[in-house]
């Protein structure tokens, strides 16, 4: 069944069930329906027949949901931004897009509210882009992963197939929707009947509210980074009685840490732990494992598990054939949940995607290996990182910094603690305009004209200026060495 059928298909039977619950504001299956019917309606006759994605803007407003649903029953993708993207950034991303509209809550608001039946015969179909989500670009732009509804039917297909959800559950969104993962809580979410439980910045931020919000969440189904379960692990009252319904974390994005996994086993008796993995690239994520006490005393790291069904995961060595059990290479996926590629972007894609036995294949650039049928993320091989949660590439602040007028040169780094990055640190070549004042000053003039161009959690925490960079025989920056000296 389309995947909008399925969300309809509750309005029908439970229209005064929410759908969605961010802070003091709610909506129903009944309003999400109508609303979006609204908003298609609207952007059919002011569209016309193209098909340009549409950018909706906002944080965790209700009206987002009805924002993108409107956007897809129009024929439509979505491109979902957070108001954390500073405005230049936003310029580039409707620039990209093509985007003819930018909507945000207050707008999808007024042009939602006359009960208009939905267009006919113009939703997204099949191999359409259903979403188009943009992530950290080595080059400084960020890029475009489009993602159909073929994609996203297979990644939802997979997850309620694996979980049994019940009707009427409830699901935690804390991830942002320019994250994927988000799709885990909100589509499943929706498709499955239940009540999409938003946390939003504002919350997290201030401890009392975040527990008290999640206190009174009644959440049954909870999906988040592992950063964002280890901010709440600190809490020590964060355990069964005050999420008392809770029957299973999910966990996507980045490494679930073994100690993660305990704390949760223990406070929280009864309910299940997954680790799942994969790229935007490849829709939310494409292999899972549910991490009991046995794989706990058995591994660490801990496995990422195994590919959905349908999904070839063959890692492959530098000569691109498949490597034996136990050793190193690249994690390859090759299945229907492969993205087409990059928006507009022929040449990247043409560098990341690629046929594999029939089937659509992706580079995910991450290394793995296979031990005991399961797979194991190793790590990148490239300059890419996750930071509490967000993937960012080093390329993309060092490009923004070096756009900046006082920079000659920069190279950014991550600072690890136990292999994890808390924050990153770059190392600054000043040039003849460099803003003036102490080290201090500068740094502070810098944080604040990057922080015009790139979202906060992209702006470096500390930045060391150099008059040159150690260099590597062929030339390049040294970055182990100039790691060394943050150690
Ligand atoms: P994103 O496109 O933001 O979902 O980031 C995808 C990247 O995050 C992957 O290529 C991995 O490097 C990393 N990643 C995602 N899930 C996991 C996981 N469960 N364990 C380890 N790394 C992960």
């Amino acid at each position: 069944m389309h995947l909008l059928d399925r969300i309809d298909r509750w309005a029908r039977r439970a229209p005064e069930r929410l759908a969605h619950i961010s802070g003091e504001r709610a909506l129903t299956y009944g309003e999400l329906v109508r609303r979006s019917d609204a908003l298609a309606a609207y952007l059919a006759e002011t569209l016309g027949g193209d098909h340009t994605p549409v950018v909706v803007l906002g944080h965790k407003e209700p009206e987002l949901l009805v924002g993108y649903l409107g956007a897809v029953k129009a024929g439509h993708p979505y491109v979902p931004v957070d108001t954390i993207v500073p405005a230049q950034r936003l310029e580039r991303i409707v620039a990209l897009a093509g985007a003819r509209l930018v909507l945000t809550p207050d707008q999808i608001a007024a042009l939602s509210a006359d009960p208009v039946p939905a267009p006919r015969g113009r939703r997204v179909e099949g191999e359409a882009p259903y979403y188009i989500l943009f992530t950290s670009g080595s080059t400084g732009e960020p890029k475009g992963v489009v993602i159909t509804l073929a994609n996203l039917t297979v990644f939802l297909d997979w997850m309620v197939a694996e979980h049994d959800f019940a009707e009427a559950e409830t699901f935690l969104n804390q991830v942002p929707y320019t994250f994927d993962v988000s799709l885990m809580d909100t589509a499943v979410g929706l498709v499955s009947g239940g009540t999409v439980f938003s946390i939003r910045r504002e919350d997290v931020a201030v401890p009392k509210r975040l527990f008290q919000a999640l206190a009174a969440s009644n959440v049954t189904t909870w999906v988040s980074t592992p950063s964002f379960a280890q901010v709440c692990l600190a809490e020590r009252t964060f355990a069964r009685p005050m999420l008392p319904r809770v029957r299973r974390f999910l966990f996507c994005g980045e490494v679930l840490p073994p100690q993660v996994v305990a704390q949760l086993l223990e406070r929280f008796p009864g309910a299940e732990v997954w680790n799942t993995y994969g790229p935007t690239e490849c829709t939310v994520a494409t292999t899972s494992i549910k991490v009991d006490h046995e794989v706990l005393a058995r591994y660490s790291p801990l496995p990422i598990g195994r590919p959905m069904p349908g999904v070839q995961m063959p890692i492959l060595g530098p000569d691109g054939a498949p490597v034996p059990p136990g050793e190193r290479g690249e994690i390859i996926i090759a299945g229907p949940n492969v993205s087409p590629g990059y928006l507009g972007r022929p040449d990247l894609t043409a560098r990341a995607f690629f046929e594999l036995g029939g089937q659509r294949a992706y580079h995910t650039g991450d290394w793995g290996h296979e031990q005991d049928g399961l797979l194991f993320c190793d790590g990148r091989m490239d300059n890419q990182v996750k930071l509490h949660g967000y993937r960012i590439e080093l390329g993309d602040v060092e490009a923004n910094l070096r756009a900046l007028p006082g920079v000659q040169d920069a190279v950014v780094l991550p600072v690890l603690k136990e292999g994890v990055a808390q924050w990153l640190a770059a190392f600054v070549i000043l040039g003849p305009q460099a803003p003036p004042g102490s080290d201090f000053a500068r740094a502070q003039a810098l944080a604040a004209q990057l922080g015009e161009r790139v979202p906060s959690y992209m702006v470096p925490r500390r930045f060391l200026f150099v008059d040159t960079f150690p260099m590597t025989p062929n030339g390049k920056a040294d970055r182990k060495a100039l790691a060394e000296r943050l150690a």
